[in-house]
């Protein structure tokens, strides 16, 4: 990887005519990033598309960034060391930073097990536009699933540096909102993010699915 820090000295960021206010205005709803972090296997993916689905058809202009995809494009030069596991969510924190000014809900299902990276993505957005989804779930609950049959390679030594088994998972200090999938049903998952979102001013009351949960969710530092 060969990266030239001098030439971007020279940079001067460029203000656009029609800004993100403008976007959402349009839109008629906010745009802010979901950022789904768990074990492989605690149900990110699975999470994030039923979310998608439910927001999509709700007409909120949504974009979901899933790991394995953008590890095929974008970031298919990264691998799975510390280092390159940094620069794969800074890159995908930079891309979903796009989407948010572009006035997209962004959702984003990637690992992203370490703390430090975590927090390098939020610090891109305002307090509102980031909400942290830990999507938590027992290592062995996950192992069994094996939706990819990955933890079956990893303990048969053919996957190196996977999460929870020869990598670290630090788990989340202070994440938004907690699921619990080895308890929860992906729907009840769903309904929780819903009423976070609705109790947070970030979605309308319109979303009936919303509107029982709302009262559920806590308080959170920098509330519209
Ligand atoms: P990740 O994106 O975190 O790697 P996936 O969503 O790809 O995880 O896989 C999770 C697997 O667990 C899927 O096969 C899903 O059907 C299953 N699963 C079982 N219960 C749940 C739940 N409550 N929430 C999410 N996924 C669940």
């Amino acid at each position: 990887m060969i990266y030239n820090m001098e030439d971007s000295h020279n940079l001067t960021w460029q203000s656009t005519t029609v800004g993100k206010q403008d976007r959402r205005q349009r839109n008629g709803h906010e745009s802010f990033v979901l950022w789904f972090t768990g074990l492989s296997g605690a149900g990110k993916s699975t999470i994030a598309n039923l979310l998608e689905q439910v927001l999509f058809a709700q007409g909120i202009h949504t974009y979901l960034l899933d790991g394995d995809n953008v590890r095929m494009g974008l970031n298919s030069d990264l691998g799975f060391s510390a280092t390159e596991r940094r620069e794969n969510i800074r890159r995908v924190a930079e891309v979903a930073k796009l989407f948010v000014d572009a006035g997209v809900v962004t959702l984003t299902a990637f690992i992203s097990p370490y703390q430090s990276d975590r927090e390098m993505a939020r610090s891109l957005f305002t307090d509102t536009e980031f909400v942290e989804v830990y999507v938590d779930c027992p290592i062995e609950v996950c192992a069994t699933r094996d939706p990819k049959g990955l933890y079956l390679r990893a303990q048969s030594g053919q996957i190196k540096e996977f999460t929870g088994v020869a990598a670290p998972y630090e788990t989340p200090q202070q994440p938004d909102i907690v699921l619990h999938t080895n308890l929860q049903t992906p729907l009840e998952c769903v309904q929780q993010i819903l009423g976070c979102l609705v109790s947070w001013g970030l979605l309308s009351k319109d979303n009936s699915l919303a509107n029982s949960l709302e009262d559920t969710c806590v308080t959170r530092e920098g509330q519209r």
